[in-house]
């Protein structure tokens, strides 16, 4: 399995002047790719990374705000070109299908395959991964779901934003790598975790690797560095502190996963410096 992060933004300031990149990112198992949390800008990345928008089969939603979901409607478009190439599939929160302001436009569903909606407790096998619901956030009012990807024997965690809960962690527990979204790097009372309280969250979830992302202007430059060896140091979880365009690529080998990461090169010249 391959993860690619086709960004890393967190904040409003960092996403819209897009200091980080706000991509999401990518699950690639054998000739399948899923896009999570679309946000603004992900087309973009997926041609710098010289990835066919059109290639990805499935969408997966944590929630409906904008730095997750901006460019969901595009790559239903890139995926089906209006109906020409029917198929591709997609999950979301109700609230980002339904009511009076659905994030999805609702014409151009039908010519996905699947759309279905994640609820608390939902589980869904997809060309062979498999898709959970781990635990619905507390998140601005908005349906959120933290999520498990599981696929070659391999299992990935995907901490969605929302606010520190006593058990979180422990809902988190059998992971082979947790993503974790650390907005900030103290507590605030908002409905974001920050890098402190990712601390009992890895250390009670115990994956063998933890990636911070999801990073505010709290989180840029040489914070996210120290945040790392701060959670390594705390939880003795191996923990990386996620790059745009960073990859991770995971292997089981019978007891053991293996895992290694780099940062793609870049097909097309148009690069991120950060900053305006
Ligand atoms: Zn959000
Ligand atoms: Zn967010």
């Amino acid at each position: 399995m391959r993860i690619l992060f086709l960004g890393t933004a967190g904040g409003r300031r960092v996403t819209f002047r897009q200091i980080r990149a706000s991509g999401g990112f990518l699950v690639e198992s054998g000739p399948w790719r899923v896009h999570v949390d679309p946000g603004p800008g992900a087309l973009v990345r997926l041609i710098q990374c010289g990835i066919n928008p059109g290639s990805i089969e499935a969408i997966l939603l944590t929630h409906r705000h904008l730095d997750h979901s901006g460019d969901v409607n595009t790559l239903v478009e890139a995926r089906t070109m209006g109906g020409w190439t029917r198929g591709g599939s997609l999950f979301a929160p109700r609230d980002a299908l339904e009511g009076r302001d659905p994030v999805i436009f609702r014409y151009h569903r039908k010519n996905l395959d699947r759309v279905e909606t994640i609820t608390p407790g939902w589980e869904t096998s997809w060309n062979g991964l498999v898709f959970r619901a781990v635990w619905p956030h507390v998140h601005h009012g908005v349906e959120t779901y933290g999520l498990a990807i599981e696929a070659e024997g391999v299992r990935v965690g995907y901490v969605a934003d929302g606010r520190q809960e006593e058990g979180l962690g422990d809902l988190y527990r059998g992971m082979d790598l947790l993503i974790v979204n650390t907005t900030f790097r103290r507590p605030r009372d908002m409905d974001h975790l920050s890098v402190e309280e990712a601390v009992p969250i890895i250390a009670r979830a115990q994956p063998r690797w933890a990636v911070i992302t999801h990073f505010s202007m709290e989180m840029v430059g040489d914070v996210v560095m120290e945040a790392a060896a701060y959670l390594r140091e705390e939880t003795g979880v191996e923990t990386l502190s996620a790059r745009d365009f960073m990859e991770i690529s995971l292997h089981r080998h019978g007891e053991e996963v293996l895992m290694e990461e780099s940062v793609v090169d870049l097909v097309h010249p148009l690069g991120l410096e950060g900053g305006m």
